[in-house]
């Protein structure tokens, strides 16, 4: 059970808002399904855990694709809020951000932020991007973060 909701989640994650919104249709399939299998088909003896287990299967689906997706939302109004943040196509200041900017920094490829200091950050702070997320520890890294920013 753990291992399929890990899995889950995984799915979510790589599948983005169409992940998410398949989740919360599977659950809604699976909460009904679980009822009339738990109400309709299982007599007497018959093993009731399981066609509820379908139901609670369900509702964990539903709650998993809606908390990745509101949880989305919450993350991209921060962001929003989040002040300044540089326009997505404003990459030429973003590249002399990183030409110019204190070791150790870092550069986001996808939406062009650079902060300086220390590497605090697993994804970049502005777009929650982990792919585009590049840390400069030293000054052979700077490049590759340049070149990222492009
Ligand atoms: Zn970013």
């Amino acid at each position: 059970m753990g291992e399929l909701v890990s899995g889950l989640i995984d799915l979510i994650r790589a599948g983005g808002k169409a992940g998410a919104v398949s989740a919360c249709v599977l659950g809604l399939l699976l909460i009904p399904l679980g009822y009339f299998l738990f109400a309709y088909a299982a007599g007497p003896g018959a093993v009731w855990p399981i066609m509820l287990g379908v139901s609670i299967l369900g509702l964990g689906c539903l709650g998993l694709g809606l908390g990745a997706l509101f949880g989305n939302q919450a993350r991209l109004d921060a962001a929003m809020d989040g002040g300044g943040t540089i326009a997505r196509a404003n990459f030429a200041e973003a590249r002399l951000r990183a030409e110019t900017a204190k070791v150790p920094f870092g550069a986001c490829g996808d939406c062009g932020h650079v902060v300086e200091g220390g590497p605090a950050y697993d994804r970049c702070p502005n777009c929650f991007s982990v792919p585009g997320w590049v840390i400069v520890e030293n000054e052979d890294e700077r490049g590759r973060a340049i070149s990222s920013l492009s």
